[in-house]
């Protein structure tokens, strides 16, 4: 979508989209209720490029009634279809919490029963209306790249009249308020905020904000800058180490497409499932594959054809899958 399509408070173009399957959410029916990149970031990663409408001002861009409308004709759609919606996730291609018109809009996804979700990128939570509007939604994701001003003004590019220790604070706040869910989102980028201080920082600030999964992404491809890749295995896995050292929940949202292994068998492939997810020690993998004729042989196998990487942390050996895929969430 672009600006030719941008009516304040007009009749939308297509801004409903799925169901799509989400590792969070199951199946998720997305709303992308605000025109291609408004934001307050200009992420290096962002899978949609640089922000060309950079702002820190909520206003309208479509009118919700009409969203609300449409999603309703596809929830009929989808449930005639026998088919089942687990949320509604507003995850625009932009910062939704722009859109003067969230609250009303996440009221009129809430009454039609099937519970909304947002994807932020938390940079507006210092503003109590959008704080009492997120409060609306059973499950919002809040990014959280960096608690250094240099790391986050690298990473995430903010709109210059955004104050890191307010959103932190922010954060925070929204924490001890919110009764639903509430995850976070880490985009690692390779030197930029992958620092083993940095790493622990983080963590430190998400043990106080207490989330109930704290996600971690790596960049897919595209990304708005050219060299922002995904991190080496070595600095996934201590990343991963790291935050889990104090934080409880903690997992990759790196995908993994099975079919690719289906011949190596279903025991294989569900170990690359969850290495997707979170490194495993070498210990726990051996037992995993304990039912193969050579658990050894077949570990040794996979790390070979480069499926999967071998990383020594604090003495300890973890497996995890390499390379990373892409994150299930652009937006926000
Ligand atoms: S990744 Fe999200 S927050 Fe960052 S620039 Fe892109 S849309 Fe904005």
């Amino acid at each position: 979508m672009g600006d030719a399509v941008t009516g304040a408070g007009g009749t939308p173009p297509s801004v409903v989209f799925g169901p799509v399957p989400s590792r969070r959410l199951g199946r998720s029916m997305g709303i992308n209720n605000i025109p291609s990149k408004h934001c307050s970031y200009s992420c290096v990663y962002c899978q949609v490029g640089r922000t060309t409408n950079m702002s820190v001002t909520r206003r309208v861009f479509y009118d919700p009634d009409s969203i609300l409308r449409e999603l309703t004709e596809k929830l009929d759609e989808v449930r005639a279809g026998g088919d089942a919606v687990d949320y509604v996730t507003v995850v625009p291609d932009g910062e939704p919490t722009l859109d003067i018109n969230l609250g009303r809009l996440l009221d009129g996804i809430n009454s039609t029963g099937v519970p909304s979700a947002v994807i932020s990128n938390s940079s507006l939570i210092t503003y109590p209306d959008v704080r009492e509007e997120l409060m609306r939604s059973s499950w919002v994701s809040l990014k959280a790249d960096g608690v250094r001003t240099e790391v986050w003004k690298a990473v995430d590019r903010p709109h210059g009249a955004l104050r890191l220790e307010n959103i932190l604070e922010g954060i925070m706040e929204f924490s001890r308020d919110h009764s639903g869910r509430l995850v976070t989102e880490t985009m690692l980028v390779e030197g930029m905020n992958t620092g083993t201080r940095d790493l622990e920082a983080l963590a430190d600030f998400l043990a106080k904000v207490g989330p109930a999964t704290v996600y971690l992404s790596v960049p897919s491809r595209p990304p708005a800058e050219p060299g922002i890749g995904p991190p080496s295995t070595e600095t996934l896995n201590r990343a991963y180490q790291i935050l889990a050292s104090r934080l409880e929940n903690v997992e990759y949202l790196t995908g993994y497409e099975g079919e690719d292994f289906s011949r190596s068998g279903e025991l294989v492939a569900g170990l690359l499932s969850i290495l997707a997810v979170h490194p495993m020690r070498e210990s726990a993998v051996l037992r995993y594959l304990s039912d193969v004729k050579d658990p050894e042989a077949k570990l040794g196998e996979l790390v070979r054809d480069g499926l999967v990487g071998r990383e020594v942390h604090l003495g300890e050996v973890y497996y995890l899958l390499r390379p990373p895929a892409s994150s299930d969430g652009s937006g926000g």
